[in-house]
């Protein structure tokens, strides 16, 4: 996948702006507080969905103006294409190709991977961040993830109203409670084979990435913490399975008023060299970790889709030392990555383009 232009009009600190990509390394070069995050933001909206770092989409909008607008052009191994996504008051737009469309297709169009400084404390963070980094990448391999993982949070704030007045002695319907207990473990059963999956292949990526960087020295595991604890990979039994672990707890929690298992309590354990790494892991070791993470993540992303993504890495470069750094511009030649970064020298070397960032502005230097 190659990403060819961004355009953008009040998006943030841009007025109006156009930056057309090499195919290869693309480097956006400023000072702080002048624009590289906020191109990368805007570019990874149509590969998440939604902006990574801020909670309303009306934090988008250039201070003063009543809507934005954000666009690019793309080729895929199947055609060119184009994404738009615009907000003007409370219309939101999504277009694909010049039509109408939805987030889910926005999303299953254009693959990319982003790399930014708040990863790095994806392996201490809370057991939310890595749930929320699987949702992301598996959204991106499989949109109707999207809906599954929406279906199952409704039914699930839906179950926690019901037990929620249970626990404050109010009435309350079992069968309703039965009810919402079998649409959860429905959802949650797609939920868990989906994670179930895609943490296998994790491993298996980030292993050879982690073998790499660290000479044979490392060796990751992932384990992925979810209820099930059973071997099962019929999707029925694992359905099964969830309405008896609801049931099991449900008196418990009509005391606690809250729905006390399920997808939205999973995490992903990571071992490094057989040690739990949110106890262990230095801080050298938290880097290739989740480098490798992302890494594979493009990887997974070229298994299934036939293609690697778009990688974009947000001033994540000074943290790395010079083996990490190496191993990302590996094979560059098959990859498009845009990295952000406060230096021109330290990183020129590698780019096919170079732009120089301020106040807004992109303008090509190479
Ligand atoms: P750094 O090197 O510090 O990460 P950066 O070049 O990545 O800097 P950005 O985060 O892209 O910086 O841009 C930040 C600039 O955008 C700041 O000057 C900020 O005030 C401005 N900005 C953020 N949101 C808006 C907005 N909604 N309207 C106008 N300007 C905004
Ligand atoms: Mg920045």
């Amino acid at each position: 996948m190659i990403l060819k232009k961004f355009s953008a009009e009040n998006f943030r600190n841009v007025e109006r702006e156009e930056i057309n990509f090499s195919p290869g390394v693309n480097l956006l070069y400023g000072d702080n507080a002048q624009g590289k995050t906020n191109a990368i933001e805007a570019i990874y909206i149509f590969a998440r969905g939604k902006s990574f770092r801020a909670k309303e989409d009306k934090e988008l909008l250039k201070f003063g103006e009543e809507g934005f607008r954000i666009s690019i052009d793309f080729k895929s191994k199947k055609s060119d294409e184009k994404l738009e996504y615009s907000l003007y008051g409370k219309e939101r737009l999504r277009k694909k190709n010049g039509y109408k469309t939805n987030i889910k297709d926005m999303i299953g169009s254009f693959k990319a991977v982003l790399f930014s400084p708040d990863d790095l404390s994806l392996v201490k963070d809370s057991p939310d961040e890595r749930r929320s980094f699987l949702n992301v990448a598996i959204s991106q391999l499989y949109p109707s993830y999207i809906d599954i993982y929406s279906n199952y949070k409704k039914a699930l704030e839906n179950r926690n109203h019901i037990l929620k007045e249970a626990s404050v002695g109010r009435f309350y319907d079992e069968n309703e409670l039965s009810s919402w207990s079998e649409y959860m473990a429905e959802y949650a059963s797609y939920i868990y084979m989906m994670r179930r999956d895609y943490v296998k292949k994790a491993e298996f990526y980030s292993n050879k990435v982690i073998k790499e960087i660290s000479y044979g020295k490392e060796e990751i595991s992932l384990f992925y913490k979810s209820d099930i604890e059973k071997e099962l990979d019929n999707r029925e039994d694992i359905k099964s399975y969830y309405v008896s672990i609801f049931e099991e707890k449900k008196e418990r929690e009509k005391c606690a008023g809250i729905t006390l298992s399920g997808p939205h309590r999973d995490d992903i354990e990571i071992y490094i060299n057989g040690k739990n790494a949110r106890n262990f892991a230095s801080q050298g070791q938290q880097r290739s970790i989740v480098l490798s993470l992302k890494i594979a993540e493009g990887e997974i992303i070229k298994e299934i889709c036939g293609e690697y993504p778009v990688f974009l890495f947000d001033d994540v470069l000074s943290e790395l030392d010079e083996k990490r750094k190496n191993y990302i511009f590996m094979g560059k030649s098959e990859k498009q990555i845009i990295i952000s970064s406060c230096e021109k020298d330290e990183n020129m070397f590698f780019a096919d383009r170079i732009i120089k960032v301020s106040n807004g502005k992109y303008e090509i230097e190479k």
